[in-house]
């Protein structure tokens, strides 16, 4: 029999978190406060435990991961990868495509990797509480999830017209012991203020994250979690690349291409930045990251100091933005709808290191229907992204006749996503392709930085 899973066992979980930024040609550029000026770790202090802030400016390669996290990781890593034998037969490729599959985590996604360390961290510094905001639910229950298995209170902010249409991943929520919460909501005085002013304001992710932070920076006993976008979450994501190293070294392959969908660049990063290790010591492989046309952020963005909520309550972060003020379609892959992007990602694009690629809406649900025929897995609509553009690659090494190694995540499965499948097949689902214009206005809406032009 041909082998279809690369499996790791137990003993295999990494050790160690790889940290990108000691081998990047240069080093990040810094947050900055509203006055121009770099900010220090203190100003991080009232709203995230001291270990997160350390790993947030770590410059070290390897930071160890404790062994409280690799036992609860073990809940479901490592993770399978796959080699997409019938999708290969399918697309006629002489391509090998290989995929790491995220999905099996309690949650369903990737976003758990993270969850995991943060809760641990917080729970060592004596914080009981994590506050947090979710769109459509995937990080809220990741949350939640970790702050049942080290014992923290956990209470989610979800942006009200997800609340209201998607219930299924609040009932996960609840069902792991977390409060969750419409917003706006009447616990916070963005929530209020925002209320008072429109009562049927059905709410946004920027909203939701200035609650959860207020909450956190006003309680001594509580902290805030974010689930992407920050060095720390990037670097608690790498056990997938590690992982994924092993398994193809275990079948005797290196990928050529490495592909992931991005968002915030939790995901991308996890998978991809483990080759860059690789990548930096001279080998050739390249490392795409896979956007949304109507949320082109690392394609077609500014790359400039942007806050990373609508707000502006949080620091400049040097990043492709679409402004912070964006509001992007209502695409089904919530998950890829950041008006911005990590900062890591966001510089080594900028630095040509990384490669970006946008994909259009119905492209994507072709590639995951296609998919799902011929491996099973019926994959989240994010994913689908990734889906989309390995499924090129291999169409294309079947036009040049080259038997290329494709590595993509599958980050998360869909099965809370059906709605989305349902309005492809019902012929509902659009394109969006995001305006020139638009570009322009939010140009000039960029904060200004003080020194800075
Ligand atoms: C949240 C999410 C993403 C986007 O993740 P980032 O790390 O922010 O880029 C991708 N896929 C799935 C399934 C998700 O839940």
């Amino acid at each position: 029999m041909e082998h279809v899973k690369i499996l790791l066992q137990e003993s295999d979980l990494p050790t160690h978190w790889y940290n990108v930024v000691a081998d990047m040609p240069n080093p990040p550029a810094p947050p900055l406060g509203p006055d121009g000026q770099p900010i220090g770790p203190d100003a991080l202090a009232p709203i995230f435990p001291m270990a997160v802030i350390e790993q947030e400016v770590s410059r070290e390669r390897w930071i160890p991961i404790p062994d409280e996290v690799r036992q609860a990781l073990l809940m479901w890593r490592p993770s399978p990868m796959f080699r997409a034998r019938n999708l290969e037969r399918a697309l006629g490729t002489p391509a090998k495509i290989y995929y790491k599959y995220e999905g099996v985590s309690p949650a369903g996604s990737h976003k758990p990797n993270t969850a995991i360390p943060q809760a641990y961290y917080n729970k060592l510094e004596g914080v009981t509480r994590l506050t947090t905001e979710t769109g459509a639910g995937q990080w809220g229950s990741s949350i939640a999830l970790a702050g049942r298995m080290f014992g923290l209170q956990v209470r989610v902010f979800m942006v009200k017209v997800s609340y209201q249409q998607k219930p299924f991943r609040r009932s996960m929520m609840e069902t792991w012991g977390a409060e969750v919460f419409a917003s706006p909501s009447i616990h916070t005085q963005a929530g209020r203020d925002a209320l008072a002013k429109d009562p049927e304001n059905p709410g946004s992710l920027g909203l939701a994250i200035s609650e959860a932070v207020e909450e956190a920076a006003s309680r001594a006993d509580t902290k805030y979690s974010l689930g992407s976008v920050l060095n720390h979450v990037i670097l608690h994501q790498t056990v997938v690349g590690l992982e994924a190293k092993r398994q193809m070294e275990l079948v005797g392959e290196y990928p050529d291409v490495v592909i992931a969908c991005c968002g915030g660049g939790s995901n991308f990063g996890g998978l991809a930045f483990p080759f860059l290790a690789d990548k930096a010591a001279g080998r050739q492989v390249r490392l795409v990251a896979v956007e949304p046309t109507s949320c082109p952020t690392l394609t077609r963005g500014h790359y400039a100091y942007d806050f990373g909520d609508s707000a502006g309550l949080t620091p400049l972060l040097l990043t492709y933005t679409l402004g912070h003020d964006f509001i992007p379609p209502g695409i089904h892959a919530g998950g890829l709808r950041y008006h911005g992007d990590s900062p890591l990602v966001s510089q080594l694009v900028h630095e040509g290191i990384l490669e970006a690629k946008a994909v259009a809406q119905l492209a994507t649900f072709e590639a995951g229907i296609l998919f799902a025929r011929h491996e099973g897995i019926i994959p989240a609509p994010e994913s689908n992204h990734a889906v989309r553009v390995a499924i090129d690659e291999a169409l294309a090494c079947k036009e040049s006749g080259e038997p290329k190694v494709i590595l993509f995540t599958l980050s998360g499965h869909g099965h809370f996503d059906m709605a989305a499948y349902d309005a492809y097949f019902a012929g509902k689902l659009q394109d969006y392709d995001y305006p020139e214009e638009a570009l322009q206005e939010a140009l000039q809406r960029l904060p200004k930085v003080p020194g800075r032009c």
